[in-house]
């Protein structure tokens, strides 16, 4: 008997006990390949050599100093790497240990700044139906996923959303991307002007939606909108980048490639692919400055933040993805799949969408295409093709509640960067038979 508390009380797990280029290894020998990096994570596959002698270097001299004490050369030269790849004046980084810490991060920044800036009655938070932005109580409270919040919702603060930027669902009969992205634009300055102007703190989005809708990315112009109306009211702008950034969609930052610049922007699960849990929020020059002339300090922290040995193996996982440029090989991989998917999925009649950016895929079921209605929630058809695309070696990230946080299915694919051709077929082989065999049950 396990005493583990595993994230599901009535299913078993089979072991992991490898970690082999594309491929997860269980404890009977069998082989998965990880098409979805499990959670968007694992972008350099699992045994990645240089990455490994880079974690037991910094293991052998610094495993982890505090960072009330001390800083420390990998955590220094990570923040270098970034800051000087990502967009507009995103010039500090604070350390983190996952995503949803680095979403409080940013909120608790995004607050302290106005405070000091004299605005403390900035306090609110706008974002979008259908976002996940993490799981502690500022995140989760931050998304606008209905299932994720609904029994703890007592314990949220209070948040606000506006549309989705999801074409497929939301654009209308005759509406142009253009006037859609301008519709868009123009709810969210009449939310601002609702909640009052000067009260606003944050907008927050993902650029490209991931786990909730399953790789949409905006309508062209969507976030240059966006960003406008953020700047006309002093609302800072938050990019959750940490699922859809680190390279998955083609470039480092999926903000560069919408041609923004986001005053703070979160990253993780690829900054480290896996190798060592690190997360990360980047914050404008402006922001820091204020606190600098400010209070001096940020007032949050947590023990691991700048943990040595997760920034020697994020700063290595990094060196590794631009030195092997592979960015370049995500273009040209998340094309052939997407055509693979497109040839073998796309003209059954329950693929409603087949959607996504660079290594970055998605495809959303319907019962009907036409009229785009989704299949009945209770036939959990995400969790019965996860569990026979397990069976046929094939990890994928399907989810429930596409539509509305209740209705809708699809399946998330976020494979290893390092992945060839052969791999690509193997992944649309299983997926389409994962698929077919389901629905022939239906
Ligand atoms: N933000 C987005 C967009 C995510 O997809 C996730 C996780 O899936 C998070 C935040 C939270 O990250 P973590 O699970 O590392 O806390």
């Amino acid at each position: 008997m396990s005493h583990v508390l595993h994230r599901s009380l009535v299913q078993s797990y089979p072991v992991a006990v490898k970690g082999e280029g594309v491929y997860l290894i269980d404890s009977t020998g069998k082989r998965y390949l990880d098409a979805c990096g499990g959670a968007a994570v694992s972008c350099l596959g699992h045994s990645d050599p240089a990455v490994i002698a880079a974690i037991q270097r910094q293991v052998a001299e610094l495993a982890y100093a505090h960072s009330a004490f001390f800083t420390s050369e990998p955590m220094e030269q990570l923040a270098n790497f970034l800051t000087a790849r990502a967009p507009g004046s995103l010039d500090y980084v604070y350390f983190v240990s996952g995503g949803s810490e680095a979403i409080e991060s940013a909120l608790k920044l995004a607050r302290q700044y106005y405070v000091e800036k004299g605005e403390p009655e900035r306090r609110h938070i706008i974002s979008r139906r259908q976002s996940y932005h993490g799981n502690t109580l500022g995140a989760l409270a931050t998304g606008g996923n209905l299932w994720r919040r609904s029994q703890f919702e007592p314990l949220l603060v209070e948040t606000h959303q506006v549309s989705p930027c999801y074409a497929y669902r939301e654009m209308r009969p005759g509406e142009t991307e253009a006037v859609f992205a301008r519709r868009l634009a123009d709810e969210l300055e009449s939310k601002i002007l609702e909640l009052g102007a000067d009260q606003v703190m944050a907008f927050i989005a993902e650029p490209v939606v991931g786990a909730t809708l399953g790789a949409v990315p905006p309508v062209a112009d969507y976030f240059r909108l966006i960003r406008r109306v953020c700047d006309r009211y002093g609302v800072l702008l938050i990019a959750d980048e940490v699922m859809c950034g680190m390279g998955r969609t083609g470039s480092l930052f999926v903000s560069a490639q919408e041609q923004i610049e986001p005053d703070i922007l979160c990253i993780a699960k690829g900054l480290g692919a896996g190798y060592q849990p690190i997360g990360a929020t980047l914050v404008s020059e402006q922001i820091v400055r204020t606190l600098r002339e400010g209070s001096g300090f940020f007032q949050h922290g947590h023990t691991y933040i700048g943990h040595a040995t997760a920034c020697a193996a994020a700063l290595a996982v990094q060196q590794q993805i631009e030195s092997r440029q592979l960015l370049s090989q995500v273009v040209s991989m998340g094309r052939k799949l997407h055509a693979g998917l497109q040839s073998q999925l796309g003209d059954l009649p329950y693929i409603g969408d087949i959607r996504g950016r660079g290594l970055f895929r998605g495809i959303e079921l319907v019962r009907d295409r036409d009229s785009r209605t989704p299949f009945s929630p209770e036939l959990k058809l995400h969790a019965r093709i996860k569990a026979k695309a397990m069976e046929l070696g094939l990890m994928c990230y399907p989810m429930g509640g596409t539509v509305n946080g209740r209705d809708g299915d699809h399946i998330l694919l976020a494979p290893p960067f390092i992945i060839d051709d052969g791999h690509v077929d193997q992944i649309v082989d299983r997926l389409s038979a994962s698929i077919q065999h389901v629905m022939r049950g239906i």
